[in-house]
């Protein structure tokens, strides 16, 4: 792991001052990864979020009037205004998250930004005819629903931002948005951007609390609620969503398994299931959390993992070489720390990492791969969100099914086989979201992202995700 080397933002620095808060409370903001201080976000209240969601549907009815076709061009010019400023959002992303600039994270997940923002703005979505036998005709239209409200997780988050907003302004909605409290300025800086090209009162945002995100998701003016984050929190916002009988999309937790086959090459498929677990150093939703691999080919997927995870390098996430770094925040430090150690005393063995530096600065645990786990273990069974992969032994393909299946999320899941058929015939029987094969992880703007069980409900990306911010009206004459 390399040491803290001071790093000079000056990329990020108009953007840093434009919303830095010049009055009122504000904040400081660390960097997980040497605890300088990044920058001051404002501290919103409530009654700046019923200032917000007032803009919002002052603003509503003239977007929507601007028809699709205008709205898809806004959405491209902000595509475009996001991709002007990257390396400035990415580096200002890197900062306050702490993932590097390199590899799946920053400059990636600002790209996924822009590239969402204009997947949204060019996907058709057509009225359909449902019925017509001469005598009824019935069509299916979507309308907009008015004020939509985006509240969202410290992961991904300006990507997770993108998704929740683009569809929804795709569809004539305006937004209100309340990010996490870990990481503002990244979507404060994100909106500044995108608003230098939508009208006024379209895109909104409150850096507040939990407090304001709970007024958000009981706000009477507040048709929907997309939410990004914790299973805890989710149910929390179904029930303060319920006397207004607001529509709500949740993308809760995960814990996701993988299944590997006695038929695979461990070699051909370790550098896949690297990622698949640690991508974005583990702080991703539908990242691997849990890995059954058949007794055969045990040892030597084990042998194979620790090779690449020994290669990966963490540190500093605006030096250029790294493509692993700190957890976000202490506390979850704390998670991954408590659940490997659980591991540990359990009697599991720990092939590489498992031993933080707790004299760095900076929430950096190490890449960590943990053997002969037994399936009830804490690390397997709760979601510990970070650089940590239990892998399981299992003998019979059932047996690794009832595993994957056995608790309450289901988010995603993946086979890995030389046999295509044989894994997709294990994809059908798992509980999941989605079920990759031969890969974890990968999304598409095109391709429908949901949660099953407890995970949540409602899809994003694609047709179904513009469908999901429209109401839809059937008009039968
Ligand atoms: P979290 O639930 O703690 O917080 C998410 C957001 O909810 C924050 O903005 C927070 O301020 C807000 N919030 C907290 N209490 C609230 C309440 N009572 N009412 C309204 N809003 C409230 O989640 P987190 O720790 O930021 O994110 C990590 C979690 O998110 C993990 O469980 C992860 O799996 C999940 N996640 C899921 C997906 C997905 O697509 N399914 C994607 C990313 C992250």
């Amino acid at each position: 792991m390399d040491s803290p080397t001071p790093v000079l933002e000056e990329t990020y620095a108009d953007l840093l001052s434009e919303i830095t808060p010049q009055e009122g409370e504000r904040r400081e903001i660390l960097d997980p990864a040497t605890g300088e201080v990044v920058g001051h976000a404002p501290v919103h209240t409530v009654d700046d979020l019923e200032r917000a969601v007032a803009a919002a549907k002052a603003a509503q009815p003239a977007w929507a009037a601007l028809g699709h076709e205008r709205r898809s061009e806004l959405m491209m010019q902000a595509a475009d205004a996001i991709d002007a400023k990257a390396e400035a959002l990415a580096r200002l992303l890197s900062r306050e998250q702490g993932k590097p600039l390199n590899g799946p994270n920053a400059r990636f997940e600002v790209g996924g930004a822009s590239g969402w923002m204009r997947a949204a703005a060019a996907t058709p979505l057509g009225i359909e005819v449902v019925f017509d036998d001469g005598q009824t005709h019935a069509e299916l239209h979507y309308r907009p629903i008015g004020v939509v409200g985006a509240i969202g997780p410290w992961n991904w988050p300006q990507m997770i931002t993108v998704w929740q907003i683009a569809p929804a302004l795709r569809m004539g909605n305006t937004v209100v948005i309340k990010p996490s409290e870990y990481t503002p300025l990244s979507v404060l800086a994100l909106v500044a951007v995108i608003n230098e090209v939508l009208p006024a009162g379209v895109v909104n945002i409150v850096s507040g609390g939990r407090e304001v995100g709970a007024a958000l998701s009981s706000h009477p003016d507040v048709g929907k609620v997309m939410f990004t984050g914790s299973t805890t929190t989710g149910k929390a916002i179904i029930r303060s969503s319920a006397d207004t009988v607001k529509r709500l999309t949740l993308e809760l937790g995960g814990n996701d398994a993988g299944i590997v086959l006695p038929d695979v090459d461990p070699r051909a498929i370790a550098e896949g299931v690297f990622w698949g677990a640690f991508i974005n150093t583990g702080q991703t939703c539908a990242a691997l959390k849990r890995l059954y691999v058949h007794d055969d080919v045990y040892d030597d997927v084990c042998e194979a993992l620790v090779e690449v995870a020994r290669s990966v390098p963490m540190g500093i996430g605006v030096d250029e070489q790294n493509v692993l770094g700190p957890l976000q925040n202490k506390q979850q430090f704390d998670i991954v720390d408590r659940l490997v150690e659980s591991a540990r005393v359990s009697g599991a063995r720990v092939l590489v990492g498992g031993d933080p530096d707790r004299d760095q600065p900076g929430y950096f645990y190490p890449t960590t791969l943990v053997a002969d786990v037994d399936n009830d273990n804490p690390l397997v069974a709760e979601e510990q969100f970070g650089p940590a992969l239990p892998i399981i032994r299992y003998h019979h393909v059932e047996e690794a099914i009832e595993m994957a299946n056995g608790l309450e999320v289901g988010l995603g899941a993946s086979v890995w086989s030389s046999d295509r058929d044989r894994a997709r015939e294990i994809a059908a029987r798992i509980q999941s979201g989605t079920v990759w094969i031969n890969s974890h992880g990968g999304v598409h703007p095109m391709v429908p992202f949901g949660g099953a069980k407890q995970s949540g409900y409602g899809l994003e990306f694609g047709v179904e995700g513009l469908k999901s911010l429209g109401v839809p009206q059937v008009v039968n004459g």
